[in-house]
Parts: C-alpha cells; structure tokens; sequence
C-alpha cells in the first residue's frame, strides 16, 4: 500500500497523455491530454466531429491508439501486452443508441455480462442486477423486453447494465441525443445522482445545461485536441478561446 504524503492530491482514475488517433490522412486526436480525478465528471464537449466519441472509444480499448499512453488507476492500458477484455471489466460505457439486446429481458441484458464475463451464479447475478435495476427505478420491468419500454427506461437499463459489474469508470457518449425530449431528463436525473454516489465519469454531450451542474470539469475539444479546460463557470460562461465562445453562441 502506498500511503499520500498530507495535503497530496491522489492521482487520477484516468490520465490521457498525448493522445494521437488517425483515420487513413485524418488527424482525428491530435497530442490530448486530461485527466479525471475520482469522483468527479469530467464533461467533453465539442462541435460534431470534434472527436468525443474517438476519445471514449480509445479509453474503452475500442480503438487502437497511434500514440500517446492512457492509464487507469496509474496502469498503463495501451500497452499492447495489456488483456483488453479484462481492462474493458473495469470500464462502464453507454452510447448514444441503447444497444440493448433486443431477445433479451430486462434482467438477462443487465446480467448477461456478470454470468459470461465474470463468472457469477446465475442466483447472484439476479439478485445484483435487481439491486441495480431498483437503483435506476426499473426493478418492476424486470421481466419485460427491450421494445415494450420507452427510450428513456431503455437507456436506464443501459446505465443499470453497465453499472453491474462495478466499474471503477464510467463513459457517457451523447447518451440523451437519441431520446425524444420530454425523456431528456430522467436519464440526466440518474446520470447526476450516479455522480452524487461517487462514480467516476467522463461523458460527451450536447446538454449544456447538464454540463454546467453536474461537471467538475469541462474540457473543449477542437481539432483533435482539448482546447480549453476548466469548471463549468468558466468554461461555458466566460470562456478564453474564441472559439469555445463561437461554438457555445452556435449550440445554446
Ligand atoms: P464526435 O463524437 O465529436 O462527433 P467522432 O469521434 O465521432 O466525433 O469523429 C471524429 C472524426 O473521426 C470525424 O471526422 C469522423 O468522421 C472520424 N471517424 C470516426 N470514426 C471513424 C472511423 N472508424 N473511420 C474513419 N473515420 C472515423
Ligand atoms: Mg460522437
């Protein structure tokens, strides 16, 4: 065990140094850097194409970085001798689209992961994906399918699943952009108490609103890189670079 001298600040959950993506001649993310504390939100926002969705992919091991070394909890994990899947256990990850398995009830997408990957008896599973159902406010869909639920409780049961096997992070890609509006909030609303709880975020989005409560950090992507960082207050209401403002005047 190591032990913080007094006053030290611990070290980052994820550290992303210089990282570099390329598609074919596109620079996609181009010498990123952050980092995201524990317990804390971590908000990338950015024009479209800006790389956001690049950059969770990259941390989930989705994408096979150029350059550049991403560590959690001070382990490198783009060291190709890394075991993807086992790293990929420790990482929570929600799209946009819910990609619910669609044969499948509520409770067996939130366990299927628990039984196959980690090994869990189907009793344990059951009785931890319940818990987690209950925490999202789902615990009676539990026998319906995927279709017969509304976009909203779907992308809850997204959440529940990838909250059930404990994450150490979780990574939000644009998860209300594919939600009709009036369904925007309850999946904002969880989102922010998951943050209230202590989880570790990073997350993409459009919700500006959102990001100004439930970021701790705000972080402008542009060209490849973070452009510009800082609290929300900063950032989304007096930002520095001209075109952090430009691209907040377009979106609010
Ligand atoms: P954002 O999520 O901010 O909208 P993306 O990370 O999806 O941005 O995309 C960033 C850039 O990378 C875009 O120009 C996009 O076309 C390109 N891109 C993303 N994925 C691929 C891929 N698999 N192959 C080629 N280009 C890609
Ligand atoms: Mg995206």
């Amino acid at each position: 065990m190591t032990s913080l001298a007094k006053g030290a600040t611990p070290p980052p959950v994820l550290d992303v140094r210089n990282l570099r993506k390329v598609f074919g001649s596109t620079v996609v993310l181009d010498d990123l850097s952050l980092e995201v504390p524990e317990h804390s939100c971590t908000v990338l926002i950015g024009a479209s194409g800006s790389g956001k969705s690049t950059l969770l992919r990259c941390v989930d091991l989705l994408e096979v970085v150029d350059d550049g070394v991403i560590t959690l909890d001070g382990r490198d994990i783009t060291d190709p001798r890394v075991d993807t899947n086992e790293v990929r256990t420790s990482i929570g990850i929600v799209f946009q689209a819910f990609n619910l398995f669609p044969h499948l009830r509520v409770i067996d997408n939130v366990t299927l992961a628990l039984r196959r990957v980690h090994g869990v008896r189907r009793d344990e599973a059951e009785h931890r994906a319940l818990e987690m159902l209950d925490r999202v406010g789902l615990r009676d869909r539990a026998q319906s399918r995927p279709d017969e639920l509304s976009g909203g409780q779907q992308q809850r049961v997204a959440i529940a699943r990838a909250l059930v096997v404990r994450p150490r992070l979780m990574l939000f890609d644009e998860v209300t952009s594919a939600l009709d509006p009036e369904l925007v909030g309850e999946v904002l609303t969880l989102v922010t108490e998951l943050k209230h709880d202590g989880m570790t975020m990073l997350l993409a989005t459009h919700e500006m609103g959102f990001a100004r409560q439930a970021a701790d950090q705000v972080c402008f992507l542009d060209g490849g890189r973070v452009l510009e960082q800082g609290p929300p207050e900063q950032v989304l209401a007096d930002p520095r670079e001209p075109r952090t403002r430009q691209f907040l005047r377009r979106i609010i």
